[in-house]
């Protein structure tokens, strides 16, 4: 089999072990595949983003990937809260000022849709988690042992939600945080808008064929010559196996993003409870659905990355309940009994273990 692997993994031997099986993957496909395919991989939002194009001239394609990873760079600056000059970083570090702060217009539209989905997962997706996310300490590279006191989370939660939030201003491009609490944190969101601004950029260079992994969030454009793209997505427990086989349409017109949230990403075992990284804001805690991974198929990484870790958080009922709102979100979701869903319309076969 020829499948390119969707795994998630953020420290560096697990960095390095992406490259190691992308490469193996993309030279077992014969000569042709060889003189055809080409990969660029670089460390930037804290992950490995690989660009991979198929059959597209030198220069084209040389140009159209260091413009789209100019482009996630650019992203980074603008949107991470780790850099501290970053706009994001400056907005948080005024908290609760009320004043309002003049950003890039771009953010604004992106946090408009980050409310958007906040709203329609009713606050599942929540893009001010920020100073919680820093309390479990899911921050950064910190080896984290055990979770914060109860007492601590309670006094962050009642203050979160007793004195508003953050305020955007289209006209004047400006966003006001007005609770101290708040944290702008777009960790769920970002590395999927990233991922669309880089395609965008491949298309305007003239590369036709190309697939954008960031650590496991891809979108793909266009096909692998005579085949379309395929990706392998790793088991929540078993980073060696693939769970779903999954295959873009066969168009050179397909366009599609995949993107999956899970608990074995960012997390610490203490007692032997899992504490990762994808919180529920009504609890505080990480979430406790039912549900190890959600990979979500849709027209935008931005997209799939916010449904994915809204989709977690509300568990099975309550995420197939929502999809009959959104025509154009397609999802599967592998329970914590390693049996799983999926949506109509997904395109994956599932490999693992399964009783529906
Ligand atoms: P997802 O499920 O997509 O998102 C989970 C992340 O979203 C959490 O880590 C948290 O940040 C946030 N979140 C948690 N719960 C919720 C919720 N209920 N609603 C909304 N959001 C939630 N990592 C580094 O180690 N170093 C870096 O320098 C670094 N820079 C980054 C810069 C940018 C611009 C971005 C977007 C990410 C960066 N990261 C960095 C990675 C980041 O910290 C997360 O690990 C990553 O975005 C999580 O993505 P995911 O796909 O694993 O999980
Ligand atoms: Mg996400």
């Amino acid at each position: 089999m020829n499948w390119l692997l969707a795994r998630r993994g953020r420290n560096l031997v697990s960095l390095i072990s992406i490259c190691v099986l992308l490469y193996a993957a993309f030279f077992t496909g014969g000569d042709s595949a060889l003189q055809k395919k080409r990969t660029t991989t670089r460390l930037l939002m804290g992950t490995l983003i690989s660009i991979t194009t198929w059959g597209v001239p030198e220069k084209i394609e040389q140009q159209g990937v260091a413009e789209a990873f100019a482009e996630i760079a650019r992203i980074e600056d603008l949107m991470s809260r780790h850099k501290t000059d970053s706009p994001v970083a400056k907005l948080n570090h005024g908290a609760g000022s009320g004043q309002p702060q003049v950003v890039p217009s771009e953010l604004i539209t992106l946090l408009t849709e980050a409310q958007k989905i906040q709203q329609l997962s009713q606050g599942a997706f929540n893009p001010g988690l920020g100073k919680l996310i820093v309390l479990w300490g899911f921050s950064g590279d910190e080896n984290v042992v055990k979770p914060p006191k109860k007492a601590e989370i309670a006094s962050w939660l009642q203050s979160f939600q007793s004195a508003g939030g953050i305020e955007l201003s289209q006209t004047d491009s400006t966003i006001s945080i007005t609770n101290p609490e708040y944290g702008l944190d777009l960790g769920g969101i970002a590395k999927g808008y990233a991922i669309d601004r880089a395609i965008l950029k491949l298309k305007k260079s003239g590369v036709v064929n190309a697939l954008v992994n960031a650590g496991g969030d891809l979108r793909g454009i266009g096909s692998k010559g005579d085949a379309s793209w395929r990706v392998g997505v790793q088991h929540p427990r078993d980073r060696e196996k693939i769970v779903v086989a999954t295959e873009w349409p066969a168009s050179p017109k397909a366009d599609m993003a995949m993107v999956t949230s899970g608990d074995y990403e960012r997390f610490f075992i203490h007692n032997q409870e899992r504490f990762h990284h994808i919180i529920n804001p009504n609890s505080g805690y990480p979430a406790r659905s039912g549900l190890l991974s959600v990979s979500v198929q849709a027209d935008s990484a931005t997209a799939a990355d916010a449904w994915s870790t809204a989709f977690f958080v509300l568990g099975e009922d309550k995420s197939r309940d929502l999809l009959k709102k959104l025509p154009s979100v397609e999802v599967l979701l592998v329970r914590s009994d390693g049996t799983h869903w999926q949506s109509d319309e997904f395109r994956g076969k599932w490999l693992g273990k399964t009783t529906n």
